[in-house]
């Protein structure tokens, strides 16, 4: 048996279940609500509650947050987690617009930030008794900066520490995924145990293939945020690389939010209504079948590479 740390402490990996492998519970700039008036904490938390119980009522058993530790709030979490029954997996590592404090210029090395990673994976979360089991690292449009290169090999010698996997954000029209697996191989890391997130923001065939040759999984994984890529090309893209024979080498999200600090609600609803976490279930698995996805290519995209991906353990 194997087992993965959850919010609620240890679970079997039997027992991930449907799993989405990207979202968040809170999405909030680091320092905004510890320091200015700006969010209701008991309504934001039963909000959450609301929206994990709805979506395991649709079926999904399991959510992956990728907040970062800079941008996380796990006291908040564990409060959402305990009231909603839902299993959540939360993650460490620094976001891409990286905080004065892990940057080149005050000399602090690579491998103390990843041990400050590792610290989150081994011995827990400051002290929450929360232990991340996944690392979330970033690369936008901007590319692999110095600053940004250090996350990335950071995150590459926690994950060779802990064996835990690597979750990445990518601006994908810029294909920099590719440079996040040049950088991560230089640290020895096994691409396959990376998954290179937002790829499904491209309807690139060859990029997103390259990705998978090269071992990664690719996350298809904002499902609603139709401003980027409709749902369409999203499904059409995922049902042609399934015919290729990759269903083992994606898995599917929204990247949405329970709370989602950047805009307000009720613009969120009027420009991305679909971007919630019941997309998936409700909207996108069927219409993946009717693309001509078979049950087991869409099992494998949202419980068996889910759990498999948890199941590669142990350093390196
Ligand atoms: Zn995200």
């Amino acid at each position: 048996m194997a087992v993965v740390n959850s919010v609620s402490g240890p679970i079997d990996t039997a027992d991930l279940g449907f799993t989405l492998m990207h979202e968040h519970i809170m999405v909030q700039s680091p320092g905004v609500k510890e320091n200015l008036p700006v969010m209701d904490r008991e309504a934001e938390i039963q909000g959450a509650v609301q929206k994990l119980k709805d979506v395991q009522a649709h079926g999904v058993k399991t959510l992956v947050d990728l907040t970062p530790a800079d941008w996380r709030d796990i006291p908040f979490v564990k409060e959402v987690v305990a009231r909603s029954g839902m299993q959540v997996i939360v993650a460490t590592g620094i976001y891409w617009e990286v905080p004065h404090y892990f940057r080149a210029f005050g000399l602090r090395s690579i491998d103390h930030i990843a041990d400050l990673f590792v610290r989150d994976i081994r011995d827990g979360i400051m002290d929450t008794g929360v232990r991340a089991a996944i690392i979330k690292c970033a690369t936008d449009e901007i590319g692999v900066t110095e600053d940004v290169e250090r996350i990335l090999r950071a995150s590459g010698r926690a994950h060779r520490a802990t064996g835990v996997p690597i979750s990445t954000h990518t601006h994908a029209a810029s294909q920099v995924g590719l440079k996040q697996q040049d950088v991560f191989e230089s640290e020895g890391v096994d691409l396959s145990r990376v998954i290179i997130g937002h790829s499904g923001d491209s309807e690139d065939l060859d990029y997103l293939r390259c990705l998978m040759d090269r071992g990664s999984h690719i996350g298809m994984d904002r499902f609603g945020l139709d401003m980027l890529l409709p749902t369409e090309k999203r499904v059409a893209t995922i049902a042609r690389l399934c015919e290729m024979g990759y269903a083992e080498k994606m898995v599917l999200s929204h990247d949405a939010a329970c709370y989602f600090e950047w805009a307000d609600p009720a613009l969120r609803k009027q420009v991305v209504p679909n971007w919630h976490f019941n997309h998936i279930p409700d909207d996108v698995i069927p219409a993946l079948r009717d693309a001509g996805v078979s049950q087991e290519q869409i099992r494998a995209m949202t419980v068996d590479n889910p759990r498999r991906i948890f199941e590669r353990q142990g350093s390196y």
